[in-house]
Parts: structure tokens; sequence; C-alpha cells
């Protein structure tokens, strides 16, 4: 049975359709980022729906929390109010028509109604009807990673469900960037023409999948792209396991791989070590699952386990430590020894203004400030280095 995906997901399922639950499906660990992207998101929800104040959400905001400083830091004063936060849509592929069938919600769209056979489906930060009637959709970015507006098929998707729900003929959609206390956005409009261009490729999206399901062929239509990094279906995508089984007697034929390389077959080494290096990644993480729960016997004296990491010095008094080196050595020494980083000054200022209950985000921001002044810090050129970037 076919189950159309989110938009969340739009860019991986237009790109590659088998992903879309053709293949086995898993969750992914969303780690420290989303934890961080999770409290902006819970602090933005609550202030901008008007149910808390700045300082009420505050409040529910733990002093350790990574996003703490964040919330403190964001001037809600740029931001938009009188919208519906954190909507739920499900967008009927036939009808076209579209509704709202929660709010904050989380990925439990069928709990709430939808019917993923013939609704997509997903959320939106923040979404209404401008005064001008055009249908607004931003989504809050914490982090820098995320491609632009124009590009996504996330924005379209919501930009569609939203014009078809409030009953607009075109949207503004974007991603609004609070990262700092001035938040910056990446705003894109989709006129009525884009947003039937948008309606045909997804009902076409929808067919293919029909098809696709309905045919006998073996999955095997794979398309590998940065789509792959949240794909449910990573462990058992043919291309990755593919890849993996491959590993071993590609690594034993090409050895030494010196011999191999040369200035002609460069760039599909280049390109297929990439590859290797994204697939490596992703599964040592799934094997670190596996061996947290039992351990792995690699049948050759080793085993993948939870294990205590090596011990190692700790400085518990730098002052001491650094008193040490000036008795045995001198100054120049000890003054050499000093270093810090970037990191552990506002590390540092956070523990104080946490001691001492002051603001978090404001405290590093004065410290970075008069750091910045004081020519204390400066901005270098980073190092030239050989790198894979966009050309
Ligand atoms: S991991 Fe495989 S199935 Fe998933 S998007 Fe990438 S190529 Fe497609």
């Amino acid at each position: 049975m076919i189950r159309l995906p989110s938009a969340s997901s739009l860019d991986r399922a237009i790109e590659c359709l088998p992903s879309n639950g053709l293949l086995g499906v898993e969750s992914i660990d969303p780690g420290e980022a989303a934890a961080k992207g999770t409290t902006v998101h819970a602090f933005l929800a609550a202030v901008l729906s008007g149910s808390k104040t700045r300082d009420e959400a505050l409040e529910d905001v733990a002093l350790e929390d990574p996003g703490r400083a964040l919330c403190e830091a964001i001037d809600l004063e740029q931001l938009p109010t009188g919208g519906q936060i954190e909507p739920a849509f499900a967008w009927d592929v036939a009808t076209g028509k579209g509704r709202i069938i929660g709010h904050d919600i989380g990925r439990d769209y069928e709990a709430h109604g939808a019917d993923r056979s013939r609704e997509f489906v997903g959320s939106a930060d923040f979404a209404g009807l401008r005064a001008d009637g055009k249908a607004i959709v931003l989504d809050w970015k914490t982090g820098w990673g995320t491609g632009k507006a124009k590009d996504s098929w996330q924005l379209r998707g919501l930009g569609l469900f939203a014009a078809e729900t409030l009953g607009a003929t075109s949207a503004i959609v974007g991603h609004v960037y609070v990262r700092d206390e001035k938040p910056v956005f990446d705003l894109v409009e989709l006129d009525e023409m884009e947003l039937g261009a948008i309606r045909a490729e997804l009902r076409a999206l929808r067919s293919r999948m029909a098809a696709l399901m309905a045919s006998a062929e073996p999955v095997t239509l794979v398309r590998e792209g940065a789509h792959c990094t949240y794909c449910p279906a990573f462990k058992s995508c043919p291309a990755k396991t593919g890849l993996v089984r491959s590993m071993h007697t590609d690594l034993d034929v090409r050895e030494p791989f010196a011999g191999a390389l040369t200035p002609a077959n460069a760039a599909e080494v280049v390109k297929t070590l990439l590859r290797f290096e994204d697939v490596a990644k992703r599964m040592w993480k799934e094997l670190e699952v596996i061996a947290a729960e039992a351990p792995i016997d690699l049948g050759d004296g080793r085993v993948m386990k939870l294990a205590p990491g090596r011990s190692a010095d700790a400085i518990v008094n730098a002052g001491a430590a650094l008193g040490c080196l000036e008795s045995v050595c001198d100054t120049q020494t000890m003054n050499a020894a000093m270093t810090t980083t970037k990191t552990a000054i506002e590390e540092a200022a956070r523990a104080w203004a946490v001691a001492n209950d002051k603001p978090i985000g404001k405290t590093q921001a004065a410290v970075m400030n008069l750091a910045r002044e004081t020519k204390a810090i400066e901005k270098r050129p980073g190092a030239m280095s050989v790198r894979v970037v966009k050309s």
C-alpha cells in the first residue's frame, strides 16, 4: 500500500523513488543539533502563539540546555505574529484540497486522521495568510547547513499545502535563521504557475510510486545523493549495501592503491572514496547501536562493544600546572603553553552566567564583543588545503 511522503522527505522522495517505503524502514537519532533545534522551536512556539511571555517560556528551558543561550538571544520583535504555530497539513492529491489536521503533532499524521495513501502531509513551524492574500510558511533554522529556500521541496510542498488550505493562489515560503540575535530571512515567492507545477509534480510522484509498487521488477533504480543522509531505507538500500559488500574485495583488488591512481582516474577515485566515507560513517553509527546491545565478535581476537576509553591525565588546576612549567622552565615557556579556544571562552562565560544568574547569551556576546574590540580575538583566513568544494 502506498504511503505518501511527508514534506520533509520530499527532496529524497522525488530524487530516489524506491526510498519511499519500498525498502526497509528505520529511524535515526537526531543528535544534539536536533535537541538544540527542538528547544528553540518549543520556545518560539510558546512565545509566538501568545501562550507564554518570553520570560515564562525561558523558565521552561533548563540552564544547561544547549539551546538556552539562543533562546535568550533571539530578537522576537523581528519575527512575524498572528499566524498558526506548527500547523500540520494534509493535502489530497486527487482533489487538490488541503486541510489542517492538528498543531504540534510531531510525525503522528495518521493518528490525526491523515490518509497517507492519498494525502501528502507536512508541518510548518509558522504558517498563515498575509494581508495581501498570500499564504506564508516559515521554517526556523538554528544551523547554517540548510540549502537555499528556492531549492527546497519541503518548502514547495508546504507552500502548496498552505495555499490550498487557506484559499490563496500564491505563497511566500522560507527559512528563518535564528542563530543570532537578528533573524536572517531566506524567502521565495511561489506564484500561481509555480504552485501548479508543484501540484503536477506531486501527482506524478504518486503515480510513479504506484507504478513501481505494481511492477514485478526488483528495486534497483535508487539514486544516491545528499538526500541519502536521513533516508530511512539506508540500511536496506541496494546501493549502500552493495557498496559495503564490495568494499572488501575492491580494496583487496586495488592494493597497492597508489599504483592504480593516475590523474586520469583521480576524479572517479575521489567520488568512490567520498561514497565509501558517507556509507562508512552511517554504518559505524548503525554498528554502534547493535554493539551497544550485544558485543560483535570479530572472530580475530577483537570485539566491538561498549568499553571505557583510555584513561588520560586531566588538568584540574591550570594555574598550578602552568606554575610548575614556569618553575622548571621559564616564564616565556609558560606563556607559550597558555592556549585556549573560542569554545572554551564561551563555555567559561556560560558557566559564570549560570552560577551568577545572568543571561547566558548576553554574557557570552559581551565577552566575545569585548574580546574582538580589544583584539584579543581576530578573524584569520582559513589555511589553504586541498578539499572537495563546489566548483
Ligand atoms: S540511501 Fe539508497 S534508497 Fe535511500 S535515498 Fe539514498 S540511494 Fe535512495
